[in-house]
């Protein structure tokens, strides 16, 4: 049998047949979960710092351990936002443009539009 063929759970408990899933809050649960299948990496950084903070999820944005290399990536975390390139910016706009046009011509032949006047 295959992992594919596997539920969440039985992946979980082939990897970690010691793991009591119960000493785990139900809210953290479906995380941890995900975590375990070895798909998510943001649900494993997650589920571990859950861990870590006692499987109290509120106070993992507020986390003391800068020395952690957990830290710049917690949930809750400020991270510094990437400026767009102008490649990007260029796609952007030429999205917009297109939607504006699309818009406009969605409503100069859509007679059940909201507020068209139909005879
Ligand atoms: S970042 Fe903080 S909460 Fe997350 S694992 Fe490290 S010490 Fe624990």
């Amino acid at each position: 049998m295959t992992d594919d063929l596997l539920t969440v759970r039985e992946v979980a408990n082939k990897k970690n047949p010691d793991m009591d899933i119960s000493a785990i809050p139900i809210s953290c649960r479906g995380n941890y979960n995900r975590a375990m299948t070895g798909r998510s990496m943001r649900a494993a950084i997650k589920s571990h710092c859950q861990m870590c903070m006692g499987w109290q999820p509120s106070l993992v944005p507020g986390c003391t351990a800068p020395d952690c290399p957990l830290f710049p990536y917690r949930p809750g975390a400020d991270r510094p936002r990437r400026e767009p390139t102008a490649k990007q910016i260029e796609a952007r706009k030429a999205g917009a443009a297109r939607l504006v046009l699309a818009r406009a011509a969605k409503c100069s032949t859509d007679d059940s539009a909201p507020g068209s006047i139909q005879n």
